[in-house]
């Protein structure tokens, strides 16, 4: 257990029910989140969570900081998420192999959350690259496009992962505002719309040499690390947690302990584990979703109502932070598992193995939900 932990996470849910919840309904028909919530959170050090505390961060493992975020995504997936991304900037800033002049010039004021942070992590998709960066007089050239970029105009920096020349890798801050040769469009989001999630058009974008955060070998393993996929599922968590707790005491409270017991144990095991413990929780999302929908009844479908609103959350869940594992792990459970095969061309003969989640009364092979073991087919 990380030294304070028990406080840092009665802070997190003083914040998500006394804070983020009661604004949650506003927050969704937002244009962006209201910087006084990303102000609180780091009022309370959240910005620094997983930094070490020399490095002026909490020093919060990770499993510490899956549970304050799931405390966060329950009382707004839409603040939870853009305070997420900014932890990719300060455990870049944080990293050994990253210039001192870099970690002294920002990682401070990133852990007090005065200079916030997003990430373009193009670079690290597979295949034929969407983002390259090569070095140019001054620095480095960026082109290509980053699809999703979550936080914009409620970011101060953002640490931008492009392929690089030797099929490397390359790691740029770059100041997260208007520049030459950079077009920002607004992705328009049937959820969490308030993040502020853009596309970003590189056509010459040139980042001084002194941003070069690093440059390493290009490992398309590396993305699909337990520990890198472990944090998303606790947004997942998170809306399912508040779900089952607006419904009061039940079944699924049983199912969210599970759900979270074996993302925790996924860490010390394989990218099928964690895959199916991430596909496990997003499931449960949609469930308890569904499950609160169908208890309220028709004022459900109302567009001011708290069930549709997390309804959406879970199914923008469904799809945020996916990998091919995780996707295979979810259409199985979803019990469409042709559906990826003909996508891919891969063998639809996937086997139903017997339910994660012990016990669970949607667990078994007869529910559509039922089944989700490890397909080995993506
Ligand atoms: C609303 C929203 C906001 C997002 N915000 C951000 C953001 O701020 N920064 C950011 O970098 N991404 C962001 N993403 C992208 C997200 O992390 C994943 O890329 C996306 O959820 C995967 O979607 P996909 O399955 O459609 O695959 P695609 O995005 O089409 O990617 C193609 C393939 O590459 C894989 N892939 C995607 N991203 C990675 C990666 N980083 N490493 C390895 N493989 C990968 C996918 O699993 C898929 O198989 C956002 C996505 C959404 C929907």
């Amino acid at each position: 257990m990380t030294p304070g932990s028990p406080d840092i996470l009665a802070a997190a849910r003083m914040l998500a029910d006394d804070v983020l919840f009661p604004d949650a309904m506003r927050v969704d028909g937002l244009d962006a989140v209201p910087a006084a919530h990303l102000d609180a959170l780091a009022a309370e050090g959240l910005y620094g969570a997983s930094v070490p505390q020399q490095a002026g961060g909490l020093g919060l493992d990770l499993r510490t900081t899956c549970a304050v975020t799931e405390e966060l995504a329950s009382g707004c997936l839409a603040t939870a998420f853009v305070w997420l991304q900014h932890r990719g900037l300060t455990m870049t800033l944080a990293a050994e192999s990253t210039p001192a002049a870099l970690r002294d010039q920002w990682l401070g004021l990133a852990c007090q959350g005065k200079v916030r942070g997003g990430i373009a992590l193009t670079g690290l998709i597979p295949g034929p690259p969407l983002l390259r960066a090569q070095p140019a007089e001054g620095g480095w050239r960026v082109d290509g496009e980053a699809p999703w970029v979550t936080g914009w105009g409620l970011i101060d920096l953002l640490l931008v992962v492009a392929r690089g020349p030797g099929d490397s890798v390359v790691s740029l801050i770059l100041d997260a505002a208007a520049q030459p040769g950079l077009t920002v469009t607004r992705q328009r989001l049937a959820a969490v719309n308030a993040s502020v999630t853009v596309q970003l058009d590189f056509d010459g974008v040139v980042v001084p040499r002194e941003r070069l955060a690093s440059q390493e070998p290009f490992d398309p393993a590396a993305s699909l690390r337990p520990d890198r996929l472990r944090i998303n599922g606790s947004l997942g968590l998170g809306v399912a947690g508040r779900c089952g707790r607006m419904l009061g005491p039940g079944p699924l409270d049983d199912e969210l302990a599970a759900c979270r017991a074996q993302l925790d144990s996924a860490l010390g095991a394989d990218v099928a584990a964690m895959a199916q413990a991430r596909a496990a929780a997003s499931e449960l999302a949609v469930r308890s979703a569904a499950a609160l929908a169908v208890r309220d009844g028709s004022k459900s479908i109302m567009a001011d109502q708290q069930p549709p609103r997390l309804a959406r959350e879970a199914l923008f869940l469904l799809v945020f932070g996916s990998r091919p594992p995780i996707k295979s792990a979810l259409l199985q459970r979803l019990g469409a598992m042709a559906v990826l095969s003909a996508a891919t061309g891969t063998s639809g003969a996937a086997q139903h193995p017997s339910s994660v989640i012990a016990g669970s009364p949607f667990g078994g092979g007869g529910s559509p939900f039922g089944g989700g073991g490890a397909s080995g087919s993506w």
